[in-house]
């Protein structure tokens, strides 16, 4: 989903919320002109800043790469949101996922509102005393946006705990004596960071699917059955017959990918099998199910997945290795995106077979596309709802640094559950009864309606 597209769905959310009841605690007459004002509040970004960060490199000499810090609401809290480094960054991205960062945090109710950096580099090509001096000449160039009380940023795409380790360094230089533990989350163990992070935003993806299979197994759930007529069929046909196996595609074999692929490979109360995993060059596929802690261990060391059958046999996998895009098409009943953003598109939406599709990365799927698979009686779980793992582990990493406390890997990732839960349920519930909206549509309503409220309370709204 593009910026105009994540616009446009807050128009139309913000519409459909101002024909709800009780949205701001005003009276029905007030809340038309102050559902209009927030609207136009929140289709606007607060700040855009973008600086040039020049760093002498071995190959090339001297580049100036262009890079950015954008925040695009405050309301529910600091702002917060990852710096990603890739070749594909500008401005128009980073904005968008600025503002899916103020509705991901609004939508798990995290104290922070929302924000996004970037610098545009493919970090594969920079060794790493340039990545080094790139990560803090970012920090000198935007300190004064930063801090633990004003804008915390976090890894994402293409940066990592030793690139965040760099940027609090260079930060602590900048402001000598100042306090510096709470500036950036998604830092080292060693630095203060919390453990398990690496893994949390993986956890969270699965977990946001099987929450759905839990709900919908429910007796509950089966009582009171929903309105939705394709999907209660999907989720019928898929989780209702004893013997079926669920096979399941994972698009991204990075830190989201690995971790959801491994999750699916262990789950045991429904039998899912992997039948495929990509990365960035080759699609792995076995109609009988791939090992994925194989596959694990060979990237720990590899990097990226093997490619022919010298390095399937290296890592003992069976497998039959496919361009990296036939994992979109393949075969699959539920689909998980963990890659990068605009893969499901126009041009492919028909040619998806799965019916289930989870949104690991960001954007991955276009409004258009994301109308139509929902038409077609899919259910996709939009990333705001799929990836927030990752942050609200910063959001415990951030406590931990106020209070001291440090908390073990099996605590934060069952202190992540637990703040999970009740927004799955909010929106399992209202995606359930409604009968046509999307679940991206309902989770864009259930976050802007606490934004409202929180603008409404602090009166910014007339
Ligand atoms: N980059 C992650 C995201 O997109 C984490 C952000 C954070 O922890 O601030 O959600």
């Amino acid at each position: 989903m593009e910026l105009k597209e994540t616009k446009q769905l807050i128009e139309t959310a913000m519409d459909h919320l101002s024909s709800q009841s009780n949205v701001c605690s005003s009276s029905e007459e007030n809340q038309a002109n102050y559902c209009s004002s927030a609207k136009e509040i929140l289709k606007t970004t607060d700040k855009i800043v973008k600086s040039y960060i020049r760093v002498s490199t071995e190959k090339e000499g001297i580049l100036r790469i262009p890079a950015y810090r954008i925040q695009h609401n405050n309301i529910s809290g600091y702002y917060k949101g990852g710096i990603r480094f890739s070749e594909y960054v500008n401005e128009k991205e980073v904005e968008n996922l600025a503002i899916l960062m103020t509705l991901k945090n609004s939508l798990y109710r995290l104290p922070f509102g929302g924000a996004k950096g970037g610098i545009s580099i493919d970090p594969r090509k920079f060794s790493e005393k340039e990545l080094n001096q790139i990560s803090r000449k970012y920090v000198q160039r935007f300190a004064p946006d930063l801090g633990p009380s004003h804008d915390i940023p976090a890894p994402d795409l293409g940066t990592n705990e030793q690139t965040i380790d760099w940027m609090v360094g260079e930060y602590k230089t900048i402001h000598p004596g100042k306090s510096y533990h709470g500036s950036f989350t998604g830092k080292s163990v060693a630095n203060g960071g919390v453990r398990g992070r690496r893994e949390a935003t993986g956890i969270g993806t699965f977990l946001s699917y099987s929450w759905l299979i839990d709900d919908w197994l429910s007796e509950q759930r089966k009582q009171n059955a929903p309105n939705r007529t394709p999907q209660w069929q999907t989720l019928n046909r898929l989780f209702n017959e004893e013997e079926k196996e669920i096979r399941v595609a994972v698009q991204g074999f990075g830190n989201v990918g690995s971790i959801t692929a491994q999750q699916a490979f262990h789950y045991e109360k429904t039998r899912h099998k992997v039948v495929a995993v990509s990365d960035r060059s080759t699609t792995l596929y076995h109609p009988n199910g791939l090992d994925i802690d194989k596959l694990i261990t060979y990237t720990a060391t590899h990097h990226d997945l093997p490619t022919n059958l010298e390095e399937l046999a290296e890592a003992r996998v069976e497998a039959h290795v496919l361009p990296a895009e036939a994992v979109l098409t393949i075969d699959a009943d539920v689909l998980f995106l963990a890659a990068v953003e605009d893969q499901i598109v126009a041009s492919n939406m028909a040619d998806i077979s799965a019916k289930v599709l989870v949104e690991g990365a960001n954007a991955p799927i276009s409004l258009e596309a994301d109308d139509y698979l929902e038409k077609q009686g899919n259910i996709v779980i939009p990333d705001i709802m799929a990836n927030a793992g990752g942050v609200i582990v910063s959001y415990l990493e951030w406590k931990q640094s106020l209070t001291e406390e440090r908390y073990s890997k099996e605590k934060t990732h069952h202190e992540m559950a637990e703040q999970m839960i009740p927004t799955f349920e909010a929106v399992y519930q209202a995606y359930f009864s409604s009968t046509e909206k999307t679940l991206r549509f309902t989770c864009f309503t259930v976050s802007l309606r606490r934004l409202v409220d929180l603008l409404y309370r602090h009166g910014k709204l007339y």
